[in-house]
């Protein structure tokens, strides 16, 4: 008997490849490509698009933690890999051992890793992280200096990077993004001033790279473009062309399949699902689907929602359910 189910999440990588290909076609030559595939390529499967996104011209992935980054090393990547959530102190072993790049933004880390380097007889690769707005990670401008120092001199420990991260790119106020890049750029200027040589600069996310050419640098770190989330042009004043040209082009690189398993004629006025929360207005057609919260469909989306069923859309209706959930059909002919 073959066992699988009707629902399906189905991930075209010629799509995936093709927004790789568009993001860099739209970034200045010399700009290099990080893409990030944390969290499991963002639900698409590490696996399957790091080697993608390396075929069609990254040049080196972007990973939240180091598990994932020892996944894709233990599947035979040998592209550059940066860890760019760090790591924990008992993870500086193996990160070395599998040659895998970290942002670091704590001095403890900097000598963990220079003694964990020395030991295995390699050199750590290091992208130091600056807090420029985000309040995540990173060192603060005023220290930074001193940690460039000291990763410098210490020849147990490569300078790669340095990368600073944007809370509100995607936002309708550029003057977030532009004070964040304002302080990285001090930072920056500040290791000139000191005679010290610049490594490798990022800062771009997806947003970034659609609204923010100047941050683009020496790297962007794109991720959800890539998926073909699609980030709405938000300044047209800003990047007109670039934003609005890329909107449309990127392609959405997972579609959800499913089938009915039901259908059923409800009266106007009958109440569905858990707790009420959809009547229908008029007599009904509506549909059941074998998919719900259990398959990672938010119940958030509740009566929020839209399906495609025959190429037409059918809103979603009534909570979302463990693993089935409601549609209205009534103005689709001929659905089965
Ligand atoms: C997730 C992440 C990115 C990619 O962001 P998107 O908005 O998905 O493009 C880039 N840099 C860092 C540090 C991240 O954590």
């Amino acid at each position: 008997m073959a066992l699988h189910r009707t629902t399906i999440a189905e991930i075209n990588l010629s799509a995936f490849r093709h927004n790789i290909k568009l993001v860099k076609s739209l970034v200045s030559q010399n700009v290099k490509i990080m893409a990030v595939v944390k969290a499991d390529a963002y639900g698409h499967g590490a696996i399957p698009c790091a080697k993608a996104a390396l075929s069609a011209g990254s040049d080196c992935l972007g990973v939240g933690i180091i598990e994932e980054g020892i996944e894709l090393r233990e599947n035979g990547i040998e592209a550059p890999i940066l860890v760019m959530g760090g790591i924990t102190p008992d993870e500086a072993k193996d990160l070395i051992r599998h040659n895998l790049s970290v942002a670091v933004f704590s001095a403890k880390h900097l000598d963990l890793l220079s003694i964990e380097a020395s030991r295995q007889k390699k050199i750590a690769m290091i992208h130091l992280k600056i807090d420029t707005g985000m309040g995540r990670l990173g060192f603060s401008t005023n220290n930074f200096l001193e940690m460039a120092r000291m990763t410098i001199k210490n020849d147990h420990l490569l300078l790669e990077g340095i990368c600073t991260h944007f809370s509100s790119a995607d936002q309708n106020n550029p003057g977030i993004t532009l004070e964040q890049l304002k302080k990285f750029d001090s930072a920056l200027n500040n290791m000139k001033e000191a005679g010290l040589d610049l490594p490798l600069i990022h800062c771009a996310n997806s947003a970034a790279t659609l609204n923010f050419p100047e941050s683009w640098r020496d790297m962007i770190r794109p991720g959800l473009i890539l998926y073909g989330a699609l980030i709405p042009p938000q300044f047209p004043t800003r990047a007109p062309s670039l934003a609005q040209a890329s909107f449309a082009r990127f392609q959405p690189v997972m579609k959800w399949k499913t089938q009915i398993i039901q259908i059923k004629h409800h009266a106007k006025g009958t109440w569905l699902s858990y707790g009420r929360k959809y009547k229908t207005q008029r007599d009904s057609l509506i549909a059941t689907l074998p998919l719900g919260y259990a398959d990672g469909l938010t119940r958030l989306l509740s009566n929020k929602m839209e399906t495609i069923v025959q190429g037409k859309r059918a809103p979603q209706v009534g909570a979302i359910c463990m693993d089935m959930c409601l549609i209205d059909v009534t103005d689709i002919s001929g659905v089965k």
